[in-house]
């Protein structure tokens, strides 16, 4: 059983559990499909729509998985009625116990099959983690289900608008408005619209399993006990009503920053660096022709006053993504649906 219906300390001292646990709670049945991974089946559902809600897919962004492991609590204990199917993913429990981002390898760059072509923990977890959604996601109501992902992170460095979304990249450009207006009511404050494909989890759902899906940026990196749980409170309230009445809360899209990216960076040699200090902030603005990135192969000048970058990260193997140039762009220029 899980005691003090807390997912996340059962999570981490059986983090290598794979066998299905089951067990009641007082809105409805529960099962350990895995370490981390809890599939919550409401007795009474208030609306046909599946979510996975995913945090900690890097071990060491513990806000988010404070949250959403209280919202569970919460569930188990009685206290919040759940009215909708609900997968809860603990992504990569072993790095949590460790404090670090990963073990072997970023998680986040495994999915949509990326795992078949590397080696260790992470690869494992990718596939573990693929199947379980699938299962989850093909076991929702065959007509009209709604499917939703959104996967928690916090980011390594500070960022000009605390609360950012990435949007998976859509082929046919065309979004949901009210997603939008769910992040906008979650505290979300600017959306990063993804120029393409990716092998990030949100990504995963949305394009193998056409779940609307969002990578969820919360804030700056902590240790356990170090979050600040209120900066998250909007986000807490949005996820309640969801969890509990299946409604997406809605806010004025208006209010939303967006972007969308214009370059990729990345790193091309182990000469490869960026001109930027460590604590440069996401979304910091350049000017026009500053030599942003550089490396005996080449250089990256900036294109357009204003233009930004997000994610820069050095610390990496040759060949991987150092950092995404972004610009902001308005939302006239958007098509919604
Ligand atoms: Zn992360």
């Amino acid at each position: 059983m899980i005691v003090n219906d807390d997912f996340l300390a059962y999570t981490l001292r059986h983090p290598e559990q794979n066998d299905g646990l089951n067990f009641t709670f007082p809105s409805g049945r529960a099962r350990v499909e895995g370490a981390g991974i809890l599939c919550l089946e409401p007795e009474v559902q208030q609306s046909n729509l599946s979510l996975v809600l995913s945090v900690g897919i890097h071990g060491n962004e513990t806000g988010p998985i404070e949250l959403a492991n209280g919202l569970v609590k919460s569930i188990l204990a009685g206290d919040l009625v759940l009215g909708v199917r609900l997968l809860f993913i603990i992504g990569n429990p072993r790095a949590v116990i460790q404090a670090q981002r990963f073990c072997d390898v970023n998680l986040n760059r495994l999915f949509c099959g990326s795992w078949q072509s590397q080696q260790g923990y992470e690869a494992q977890r990718a596939q573990q983690l693929e199947r379980s959604v699938k299962t989850f996601f093909e076991a929702s109501d065959p007509v009209g289900a709604q499917k939703l992902h959104y996967d928690l992170h916090t980011a390594i460095r500070g960022s000009v608008h605390e609360k950012f979304a990435v949007h998976p990249y859509a082929p046919k450009a065309i979004y949901q408005q009210r997603q939008l207006a769910f992040l906008a009511a979650c505290g979300v404050e600017a959306v990063l619209f993804s120029h393409q494909p990716t092998s990030t989890f949100s990504y995963h759902s949305f394009a193998q399993h056409d779940a609307q899906a969002s990578t969820i940026e919360l804030g700056k990196v902590r240790a356990f006990g170090e979050n600040d749980l209120s900066s998250f409170l909007q986000m807490k309230r949005a996820l309640t009503e969801l969890l509990v009445t299946g409604e997406l809360v809605q806010d004025r899209v208006s209010d939303l920053s967006l972007y969308e990216v214009v370059d990729s960076l990345t790193k091309d040699d182990q000469s490869y660096r960026l001109n930027i200090a460590d604590d440069l902030e996401n979304f910091t603005p350049f000017e026009q022709d500053f030599c942003l990135a550089e490396s005996l192969e080449q250089r990256y000048i900036v294109k357009q006053a204003g233009d930004a970058i997000v994610f820069p990260n050095t610390k990496l193997p040759v060949g991987q993504r150092a950092g995404l140039v972004v610009r902001s762009k308005p939302m006239s220029r958007f098509n919604f649906q």
